[in-house]
């Protein structure tokens, strides 16, 4: 059997049963992909678009397809046909987009208000604020072809995991505050994607509801 069906069978076995496991597959071949789908796994990230697209394409068809990395606006019209989840959405102008592609294609796009939780300033994200802000514009509760389900972070890299956990202990918090808003009637709003490889326990400590995880199962990337 290979290193990577045992790495699954040995991960599962520790997520509760209110956590998804999503397998981030980036950079991996399919057929890593494969084995995991013979084990019955059926939902996978990817954190390119044209990655997501050809394997999309090789691979059956009943897979759930998670873009899990930042997209551009232009790019969304490729995944917009068949993408489970969008996990990173970090602005109005990119919740237009989605709109469009999604009313375009006569299909729900179900996706992630991603927060900038961590420290550094590389990682994409609404501010607090921002995202109190956007959820509340009569636009935003409007829209007919984006579903928003949840939010979406990542934290500081350290190996602090103190520091991680405040973080993600913020990020519930504003997922509590937007869930219980008065007059913002939204019942799908339930899913909280935090933790990835090297966080994810700490991550479902604080409530997540969706892991992202690539190198713990398929193996250190090459590159990412
Ligand atoms: C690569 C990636 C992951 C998985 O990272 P690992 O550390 O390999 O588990 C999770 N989320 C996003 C957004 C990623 O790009």
């Amino acid at each position: 059997m290979s290193e990577t069906v045992n790495k699954y069978r040995e991960f599962v076995k520790q997520i509760p049963e209110n956590v998804r496991l999503v397998a981030v597959s980036k950079t991996k071949p399919p057929g890593d992909i494969l084995r995991l789908y013979n084990e019955g796994h059926r939902v996978f990230g990817e954190n390119k678009v044209q990655e997501l697209v050809d394997k999309a394409g090789e691979l059956p068809g009943d897979i759930e397809w998670h873009m899990v990395g930042h997209l551009q606006r232009n790019k969304v019209k490729y995944i917009a046909p068949f993408v489970s989840l969008i996990h990173a959405v970090d602005s109005m102008k990119l919740l237009r987009t989605l709109e469009k592609e999604g009313e375009k294609n006569e299909r729900v796009l179900d996706c992630l208000l991603q927060v900038h939780i961590a420290e550094e300033d590389t990682k994409f994200g609404f501010s607090e604020d921002e995202i109190m802000e956007t959820v509340k514009l009569d636009e935003t509760r409007q829209f007919q072809f984006v579903k928003i389900r949840g939010l979406m972070g990542m934290a500081t890299f350290t190996d602090n995991l103190e520091h991680v956990r405040q973080e993600f202990r913020k990020l519930k918090t504003i997922f509590e505050k937007i869930k219980t808003m008065p007059g913002l009637d939204r019942p799908d709003f339930n899913e909280l994607s935090m933790g990835m490889s090297n966080d994810y326990e700490v991550a479902m400590d604080e409530g997540a509801t969706l892991i992202r995880i690539g190198s713990l199962i398929f193996g250190e990337r090459n590159y990412t």
